[in-house]
């Protein structure tokens, strides 16, 4: 059975061209980069090439970049470092739509003495920046705002949330792990003082991410060893996978952007014609600010994860917008903070599109949704009663 891969943003397959340029250093280059003999040395300098188109897709300079394993690896960085650096300052301001790797954080620092301001969002999932704005204060060390959404899509205006940070001294970081290789990032004209990347969303493989360090920023490591990374990240480096990362973004930058204007056409194909063809469908969150690869359509009276198990049958692999905590299927902290009601919530789809998705793809899951949504219907309880009031 072939697959059809709508779930991106969950992870991404890695591109040939990653595979086939990591494959050295997992056989016969496997010097460790810290080596003073030149079988190590020259690894090292692979690295740095890497280190330089890491750089280049964010226009950020190479010596600003440091590798760690992942994107949550990179949150955590950027949080500790910034309340290492201003250990009288014990407010943070975040957003109640975070990944868990920078929400799960906030929670536990407010049982360890730090105020966390969770900024809302409105229906459409944007952010309140009143609110934020409201909340700056002298005992602010942090703003950690993500740039996009993973589960709607819907970016934030991080140029202007970095207008109203400037010159308060407090640390601006955003967790870019949906943004880049899918819209243009260029940190020094952002205004960011940390981004986070996670290797596995663009194309390169897991257990690699990036954190983006202004020049200038003060910093403090996280995982404390070694000299790598210039002291900022201690262990040996992953090698293949940095070079995998290299390569993921220099195709990022030359190939997977521009090629993300299909993948909004595929996108947008996919939720009109659902729209059309099932009723009482919606998308979450606002259409018109969000990444061209992402939809989240609110499918009502019906439960995502039977969605998800009939799509499985024939070989679609995308997410719902619940998880499932304690044996009950709660909807995700990101619809709730947007009110999406209980009935919708539930029944709420994610599809990411990535370069590989074709309009074989797209066609395929608009023949086989709309019967799934209502066979399921036609056993659902909420949907029989909904249906009697609204005389369906
Ligand atoms: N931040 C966002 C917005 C994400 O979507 C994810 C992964 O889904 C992460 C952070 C965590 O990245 P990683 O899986 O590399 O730890």
């Amino acid at each position: 059975m072939k697959t059809v891969y709508v779930d991106n943003n969950a992870t991404s397959r890695i591109a040939p061209e990653v595979l086939d340029a990591m494959m050295p250093y997992l056989t016969e280059r496997y010097g460790n980069p810290s080596s003073m003999h030149s079988f190590g040395g020259t690894v090292g300098l692979d690295i740095k090439d890497a280190r330089t188109k890491v750089a280049a897709l964010i226009g950020a300079a190479p010596d600003e970049i440091v590798f760690t394993s992942c994107g949550s690896e990179s949150d955590s960085t950027a949080i500790w470092a910034a309340l290492n650096s201003y250990p009288n300052k014990k407010h943070i301001v975040t957003t109640r739509v975070e990944h868990p790797a920078v929400k799960n954080l906030c929670e536990t620092l407010t049982k360890r003495g730090y105020r966390v301001t969770f900024v809302r969002v409105d229906g459409e999932g944007r952010l309140d920046i009143d609110q934020l704005k409201r909340h700056l204060s002298n005992d602010t060390a942090l703003v950690s705002v993500m740039w996009a959404n993973n589960e709607t899509g819907v970016i934030f205006p991080i140029r202007e949330i970095a207008e109203l940070v400037r010159d308060k001294g407090i640390v601006l970081h955003t967790d870019a792990v949906q943004v880049a290789g899918k819209i243009p990032v260029d940190v020094k004209a952002d205004g960011v003082d940390m981004l986070s990347m996670s290797g596995h969303k663009i194309h390169a493989p897991k257990g690699v991410g990036v954190l983006y360090v202004r020049k200038g920023t003060k910093f403090s490591p996280f995982l404390i060893g070694g000299h790598q990374e210039h002291g900022r990240r201690g262990g040996t480096e992953n090698v293949a996978s940095i070079i995998g990362l290299g390569k993921a973004c220099e195709l990022a930058r030359k190939q997977f952007t521009k090629d993300m204007v299909r993948v909004k056409q595929l996108r947008d194909k996919l939720e009109s014609v659902l729209l059309e063809k099932v009723p009482h469908a919606f998308v979450n969150g606002d259409r018109e600010n969000r990444l061209p690869n992402t939809t989240s359509i609110a499918f009502e009276y019906v439960e995502g994860e039977s969605i998800l198990l009939m799509l499985n049958e024939y070989g679609i692999c995308a997410s719902s917008g619940s998880a499932c905590t304690s044996g009950s299927l709660e909807p995700s902290h990101v619809l709730r903070a947007m009110g999406v009601p209980f009935t919708a919530a539930h029944g709420s789809i994610r599809f990411s599109l990535s370069t590989y998705n074709t309009e074989e793809d797209i066609d395929f899951i608009i023949e086989k949704m709309p019967p799934i949504i209502e066979r399921l219907r036609s056993m659902s309880p909420y949907w029989k009663k909904a249906a009697a009031a609204l005389e369906v």
